[in-house]
């Protein structure tokens, strides 16, 4: 959420920074801007724009950037001040020598910025962040680094920063709380930003800052330091994976479409060394030192939010059926806030694509302040979550650009999968029955390419139904989560209404609202309670309802009764989230650009949720 980038070099500034926010444009987008440390004058000169990269380029013709060699940029997900221009980053001191980008929430920021109003300090938007800026001003003597650490102290919240001053002209300082920062390094050049994405056209070497970790950039040279102390960190620098045609679209209309596109390769990824034939199980070995410590668990708790707390839900059963280990999920923004009860025999797994997401994180820490053991299950290698679970399962999915995560969600349940048969070999699942699943998974990434290339019907679905403004998910067992992830799919990016809901719970309320113009949307598949399943869609046809089923191939019945039906292939009962959800990923995408909405930055959301 929100995206920072910095550069200090021999390069002009204007063209990295502004490369690296498109980049980075998918973390928030109502606004962006910034300043630049001007060769000539020596100046700071601010530029910033509310709306999208593009408007800020816009404001360039009018409002002309100033050569330099360093600088600082934003996009914004506003959570104090709605997004304007005012309130867009980077925020500056009373006499424009100190200029900051921020991501996270100042959370005592009106106690901060009475105290400074009342030693005569001007403040113009509504921004906690702007605080911050004034705060670094109030402890300046000359000395930057020692201000921004002064202040730091001060702040309750989170942050990830990069200051600027013109009085320092060849530095940059930056500083992380809770708020992801990565700082890249090339000769004779400095980047640091949000996330990689953003650096790697530059280079590969790169360094994850830790929580009160202040970095000191200097275009040769970085200064690593805590908050609280002077003593010097040995910068440790790693080098990174990802490549440049990982984080584009490769000739797709949106990420959205590329990545649901992705997924047999990416589940691939996931399942890759993991199957063992031989042995009838999966292999983990991030968690192997966890295994008896979750064998012995006597509940298993999983946190997470939004699509991952869909996929944990799937996660739940699979481990429930496998083993016989009680698990709870719980939202993760909830978990922290009630107690949870945690005992040395807890064992909490985490779940987070970007492993950056401050929900979670908190809840992570939670746990563990509980003397649980922690693991977790992320996307991002040498995430804030990755770094301080005590072990885990990297899904392996690839960058996840499309603020409605696809790839992610199946790449979390099969990451479950392996966990769950990795367990349950050593609980309730014979060689054969483990061999089989195994077999099974094996075949998944395959039965997900047939059905994104099936000329099947969803286009002329699409068609019938994207004006509507109300969609019913339903589905049972396994694919319960399945309702609820189509129906947030539909939400996040077309902005209709849409529920998700145990088929069966229909007759306890949702009922009421069917009539020809809500289209249900139910997942009827060959299992356990096909025929349970069948019933509640009998009840909507006789409401009057429009149903539209997804079915299994060779399913003769479900189209005299359903009015449209999409056909996917059959797979164990256990495993057919990943299949089901690949149609409803496609409808959500489908209908979104029939509205004529922008796919990948859906108003009001942002990927990365690194706010509380
Ligand atoms: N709290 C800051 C603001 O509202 C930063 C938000 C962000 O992380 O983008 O401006």
């Amino acid at each position: 959420m929100c995206g920072i980038v910095g550069y200090i070099g021999v390069k002009d500034s204007l063209n990295v920074l502004i490369d690296g926010l498109k980049r980075l444009e998918y973390r928030g987008y109502d606004s962006s801007g910034v300043s630049l440390l001007c060769k000539e004058t020596g100046n700071i000169k601010t530029i910033k724009k509310a709306g999208k990269i593009k408007d800020l380029e816009d404001e360039f013709k009018k409002n002309k950037p100033c050569k330099s060699h360093a600088g600082i940029a934003h996009t914004r997900w506003a959570t104090h001040g709605e997004p304007n221009d005012v309130n867009a980053h980077p925020h500056g001191d009373c006499f424009n020598k100190i200029s900051i980008v921020h991501n996270g929430i100042i959370e005592n920021y009106r106690s901060l910025k009475n105290y400074l109003a009342g030693k005569g300090h001007k403040f113009v938007s509504e921004t906690d962040t702007e605080v911050l800026a004034h705060l670094i001003e109030h402890f300046y003597r000359k000395d930057l680094i020692d201000a921004v650490k002064k202040a730091l102290l001060r702040v309750e919240g989170t942050y990830g920063i990069v200051v600027i001053s013109s009085d320092h002209p060849d530095m940059l300082v930056a500083a992380r709380k809770g708020s992801p920062l990565v700082i890249g390094r090339s000769d004779n050049e400095m980047f640091i930003a949000s996330d990689a994405s953003a650096i790697i056209a530059h280079t590969n070497q790169v360094l994850y800052m830790q929580d009160e970790d202040v970095a000191v950039l200097t275009k040769n040279d970085i200064e690593l330091s805590k908050v609280e102390s002077a003593k010097s960190i040995d910068p440790e620098f790693v080098e990174i994976e990802m490549t440049l045609s990982q984080i584009e679209k490769g000739g797709y209309d949106h990420f959205m479409l590329k990545e649901i596109f992705e997924q047999p390769e990416s589940l691939r990824d996931t399942e890759v060394g993991r199957l063992d034939k031989e042995n009838g199980t999966a292999r983990l070995n991030g968690i192997k030192d966890y295994f008896k410590k979750l064998l012995d668990a006597d509940r298993i708790v999983i946190t997470a939010c939004g699509t991952s707390w869909h996929a944990s839900l799937i996660g739940k059963s699979l481990i429930e059926t496998y083993t016989g280990i009680p698990v709870e999920v719980d939202y993760a923004s909830e978990f922290r806030y009630r107690n949870p009860i945690i005992t040395e025999r807890t064992v909490v797994i985490v779940v987070s694509q970007s492993g950056e997401t401050a929900d979670t994180l908190a809840a992570l820490r939670e746990a563990k302040s509980k003397g649980a053991s922690v693991l977790g299950i992320c996307n991002v290698v040498g995430s804030s979550i990755a770094r301080e679970t005590d072990a885990g399962i990297y899904t392996h999915a690839g960058p996840e650009i499309g603020v409605a995560s696809t790839k992610a969600f199946t790449a979390q349940v099969m990451a479950f999968a392996l966990l769950a048969i990795g367990l349950g070999r050593k609980k309730l699942l014979s060689f054969e029955q483990g061999l089989s699943l195994i077999n099974e998974l094996e075949k998944i990434p395959g039965k997900v390419n047939e059905i994104l290339h099936d000329k099947n019907k969803i286009e002329s679905i699409c068609r019938k139904t994207y004006k509507k403004k109300n969609f019913l998910y339903l589905g049972r067992g396994f694919n319960f989560p399945v309702a609820l992830e189509g129906a947030l799919k539909l939400k996040e990016i077309s902005y209709i209404h849409a529920e998700g809901y145990p088929a069966a719970e229909m007759k306890h309320g949702p009922i009421a609202l069917i009539d020809e113009n809500m289209p249900a949307l139910v997942i009827a598949l060959k299992d356990s309670i096909y025929e349970k399943i069948i019933s509640n869609i009998k009840e909507i046809k006789a409401r009057k309802g429009y149903v539209i089923a997804i079915a299994n191939k060779g399913d003769k019945e479900i189209k005299d009764i359903a009015d449209d039906v999409i056909y996917i292939p059959e797979t164990k009962e256990e495993f057919s989230p990943i299949l089901s959800i690949i149609p409803l990923q496609l409808i959500a995408y489908k209908i979104a650009v029939m509205r004529g909405l922008d796919v990948d930055m859906p108003r009001n959301l942002a990927k990365s949720v690194t706010v509380e």
